[in-house]
């Protein structure tokens, strides 16, 4: 099915249960509500004249227009391009570029920034025409730029006039569209983070993410009367497939708590919604602990949720197993071009498992770890996690080169991390495969020696990548943080690890510095980190 029938079915079969709240914009509707409006919506965007696969970006925080916009460009049969709204200009520029979208929805509600002069800033031609016949130099297709809300701004239409009620021949023209829409066409695009180099489009279908949503609440075992508090991203997968198709999938509530992650809005939406299920980055759960106010809500009917996007610690498992009632949480690991969800943990996976890895294989999921020449490593050993099967994204938008790359003749997609499969199959992410360093021929793992430094005192962040060497191919480079007031020489780092690693283990370069290169989700971008030494090291 494509997902615009899928929501449609869903949304007669729940209708009279509740569907969707959106607690900071006073939201509650029931499924048949929910529905109703996405059907507006459908509507409102067919008449401004958008053709079939077209592409539409929405630059937003989470909110109730978001979700609208998942299931109406769906119905619609356009293709929906999630930007994140950390971008700034050259990030926006790009990503609209890119995929050539007609057509671009923003929140200026966002409190951090002024959204409205950087878009003043990419596209100078917008205040100066109508709404619908922007002509931009630099981004020749954008022809519609969307304000959310109801006040009046040059050369932008209002989101609230794309929901008047559509007339009965409008209704049955989208029916007729949703007839001829394939479960194989794209339906969005995501960028992925820009880690290991420029963000990538990975262009899905309704089959990839729906499939994915739909596994992912039955490894938490969803039911309708489950209620998912989402306060993470929905212009990442982690909100839009983890959060809302597996709600949708299964006539769950999906409860959103903020536009941006607030610790106290959680523990209040938990508590007034009687949330069942939460999702949340191992950062988000400690913010919710450590709150001072923590004390002061029922959480009682929590159950379950998934923590993903980095390694989560012990101790936070175990306190939020003992103190947020989470028996039943679940670890996924992921990654934008599979849909994303590959390996989770399920309801009753046992607590030292669900620590240690990321849990086991996906139903209807290949995976195959191999060494570099491609061949099966033996159980136990490293090598590159492939996966292969349904939630395999179609390709990167307009970048065959790099599709080629990444999918094989035989459909494998190639993750670029490195991963161990247990004896019972469960997965441990061990780094990844650009990181892994060839020093003298033997293969050294970064991450090894990051969790080694570690332990020294002084040390309050470390990062190992590898650096070009004429004698040995490559060598060890470390960047240290210190923790504050310390002062620390490269001397005193290797005697520290004399005689406790391998001697080839030991960092050659040892640079002190106050911060790492980063994406504007956080991750470390250790190819900027090779790419400065080895211009240094000249
Ligand atoms: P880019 O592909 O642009 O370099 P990225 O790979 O960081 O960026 P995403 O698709 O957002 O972009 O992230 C997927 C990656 O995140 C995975 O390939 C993996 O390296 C990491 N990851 C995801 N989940 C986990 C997890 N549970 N534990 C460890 N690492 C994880
Ligand atoms: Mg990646």
């Amino acid at each position: 099915q494509t997902i615009g029938q899928f929501f449609d079915a869903a949304c007669q079969r729940y209708a009279a249960r509740d569907g969707l709240v959106v607690r900071q914009q006073g939201v509650r509707w029931s499924y048949a509500e929910f529905g109703e409006q996405v059907t507006r919506l459908a509507c409102g965007l067919r008449r401004l004249g958008l053709q079939l696969g077209e592409r539409i970006g929405i630059w937003s925080q989470n909110n109730v227009e978001w979700v609208l916009m998942q299931f109406a460009t769906a119905k619609a049969g356009l293709v929906l391009v999630n930007i994140n709204p950390a971008y700034r200009r050259s990030e926006l520029e790009y990503a609209l570029g890119k995929v050539g979208c007609r057509a671009l929805v923003l929140s200026p509600s966002f409190k951090s920034s002024d959204y409205l002069a950087i878009l003043n800033d990419v596209v100078p031609e917008l205040a100066a025409s109508q709404p619908g016949e922007l002509q931009a130099a630099s981004l020749p297709e954008l022809r519609w730029v969307v304000r959310l809300g109801s006040e009046p701004t040059p050369g932008m239409l209002n989101f609230d006039s794309l929901l008047t009620a559509p007339s009965d021949a409008e209704r049955q023209a989208l029916q007729q569209v949703g007839q001829t829409l394939q479960f194989d066409d794209p339906i969005n695009i995501q960028f992925t983070s820009g880690t290991t180099g420029s963000p990538k489009g990975a262009t899905l279908t309704h089959h990839n993410i729906l499939n994915n949503g739909f596994f992912v609440g039955e490894a938490m075992r969803l039911t309708e009367h489950d209620r998912l508090c989402i306060p993470v991203p929905l212009y990442h997968c982690f909100g839009m497939v983890l959060g809302v198709l597996a709600c949708l999938t299964h006539g769950s509530t999906i409860v959103f708590p903020s536009e941006a992650f607030e610790p106290l809005a959680v523990l209040e939406t938990v508590a007034a919604e009687k949330c069942t299920a939460l999702h949340g980055v191992p950062t988000m759960f400690i913010a919710v602990l450590d709150h001072p106010r923590f004390a002061e809500f029922d959480l009682s009917t929590l159950r379950t949720g998934i923590m993903a996007g980095s390694p989560c610690p012990i101790e936070v498992m175990k306190r939020v197993v003992a103190q947020m009632h989470m028996a039943e949480v679940t670890i996924a690991y992921g990654m934008t071009e599979t849909s994303p969800v590959s390996f989770q943990s399920h309801t009753d996976t046992p607590l030292e498992k669900k620590v240690s890895t990321v849990g086991r294989i996906h139903p209807h999921v290949e995976v195959k770890i191999v060494d570099p020449q491609g061949r099966i490593v033996p159980r136990g050993e490293t090598g590159e996690l492939l996966t292969r099967g349904y939630s395999v994204m179609l390709g990167y938008w307009g970048d065959e080169e790099k599709t080629r790359e990444a999918i094989d003749a035989a459909g494998w997609m190639h993750t670029g991390d490195l991963a161990v499969l247990d004896a019972d199959g469960y997965c441990n992410i061990v780094g990844r495969v650009k990181d892994m360093v060839i020093r003298g021929g033997e293969n050294i793992y970064p991450r090894e020696i990051e969790e080694f430094l570690y332990r020294h005192p002084k040390v309050q962040d470390v990062q190992v990548v590898g650096v070009p060497d004429s004698k040995y191919g490559e060598e060890l480079c470390a960047w240290i943080r210190l923790r504050d007031g310390e002062t620390c020489t490269a001397d005193e780092i290797r005697a520290f690890c004399s005689g406790q690693i391998a001697h080839y283990k030991i960092p050659r370069y040892i640079e002190f510095v106050d911060s790492f290169p980063m994406t504007i989700t956080g991750k470390i971008q250790k190819f900027m980190m090779r790419q400065q030494m080895k211009q240094k090291l000249g």
